[in-house]
């Protein structure tokens, strides 16, 4: 048996894997395990990819929604939208083989509402990539505001820690401040903009123009409105500006009395303390809603991964055409080779025919021990 050492020396971990390299034991690649799961039929692609995903998640919703991906129903659901679609392929091949001009009408109208039925599956899953984007790459919201109505202390709020200065010299924050919170389990960059107001001098109108690229670049904007004072030009301008932009509207320092005069705004809106955190928790609910527009919260499936979602939007193109053939009564063969390709999506999708590079591109992206 080996000497264990514990100062100086390999641990004896180390030594114990040295002797078995020695003896002619391989390392495991990355990814291996994994994919002799997918080798072997008990996992498909998609569900190997999901096991990529868990290792990478970075909050409790991506790692549930790749868990959810792992049991399988996303592929379960590829798998009845194909079986539907194989036997729209079945009885085109059949008409094509023995054409007979009274029911053919009939039969393309019943067979492009079977594809019509198989693009509104393949659809809705495309809309809930919205939601599996963020999970994947978080999402931006941009917090601004004239100086002082509280969005550092907001933003501080937000991550549940002091990481922004606040106080009650106005314009303090000079610069744009990014940190990750973590809302609901949704990873998101949260952006602390330097107050806008007509600027003084050049570093401020500089923080101004960085404020409003920032704006620009939001998936989500929160405008905080301090609710215990009259509003300002400025705060209107806002507002003005930020039209057809995804805004909520934040309308902080619940805790002091009202001002006379704050009229309800167009934005949906949410009314704050920042100080005390009352209404926090109706804030980051509404921010959640607003990301996923409703899509994960429940136990639907999520299509989290972009080559899924691009394998996807591609079978729903080619369905969409298939769908208008029939309705036309065109072609068959044109509808066939449609129907085929999209059945090629969805099977790279669950790696029913996926080529040797990509399942190799795959899990070359695994971390080793998986
Ligand atoms: P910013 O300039 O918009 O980033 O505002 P700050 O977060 O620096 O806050 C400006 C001042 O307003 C500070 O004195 C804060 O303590 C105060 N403040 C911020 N949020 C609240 C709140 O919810 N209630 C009250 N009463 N004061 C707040």
């Amino acid at each position: 048996m080996a000497e264990i050492h514990t100062h100086g020396g390999p641990s004896a971990a180390g030594r114990v894997l040295a002797r078995c390299l020695a003896c002619g034991a391989r390392l495991a690649q990355p990814g291996e395990f994994t994919k002799r799961a997918f080798m072997n039929g008990r996992l498909d692609l998609a569900q190997a990819e999901a096991v990529c995903d868990m290792v990478s998640a970075r909050t409790g919703a991506a790692l549930a929604a790749a868990a959810h991906q792992l049991t399988g129903d996303l592929s379960k659901e590829l798998a009845a939208i194909r079986e539907r679609l194989m036997g729209v392929l079945a009885s085109l091949e059949a008409a094509m083989n023995f054409p007979d001009e009274d029911t053919e009408r009939g039969q393309a109208l019943r067979l492009s509402g079977d594809v019509a039925f198989a693009v509104a599956s393949v659809e809705k899953l495309l809309g809930s990539a919205r939601a599996g984007k963020v999970l994947r790459e978080g999402v931006r919201l941009v917090i601004c505001g004239k100086p002082n109505v509280g969005k550092s202390s907001l933003l501080n709020a937000l991550l549940r820690q002091d990481r922004a200065i606040v106080t009650d010299v106005a314009g303090t924050t000079r610069d744009t401040l990014e940190e990750t919170a973590d809302i609901g389990g949704l990873p998101v960059n949260c952006i602390d903009t330097a107050g806008i107001l007509t600027p003084r001098d050049p570093v401020e109108a500089e923080a101004v123009r960085r404020s409003h690229a920032s704006i620009r670049a939001a998936d989500l904007v929160l405008l905080v409105l301090d609710r215990s004072r009259p509003l300002e030009n400025i705060d209107f301008d806002l507002m003005a500006d930020l039209e057809g932009k995804d805004v909520v509207v934040v309308w902080n320092k619940a805790d002091l009395p009202e001002a006379e005069g704050i009229l309800p705004s167009v934005f949906e809106s949410a009314e704050v303390s920042a100080r005390d955190r009352r209404g926090m928790k109706e804030l980051e609910a509404l921010i959640v809603r607003r990301i996923t527009g409703g899509a994960g919260a429940g136990n639907e499936i999520l299509v989290t991964n972009m080559r899924h979602a691009e394998a996807l939007r591609r079978a729903a193109a080619s369905l969409g055409e298939v769908r208008d053939i029939l309705h036309g009564n065109g072609p068959a063969e044109v509808a066939a080779d449609g129907i085929k390709a999209a059945v090629h999506e969805l099977d790279a999708v669950t790696g029913r025919d996926a080529d040797a590079d990509l399942v190799e591109q795959i899990f070359a992206r695994f971390c080793i021990g998986k």
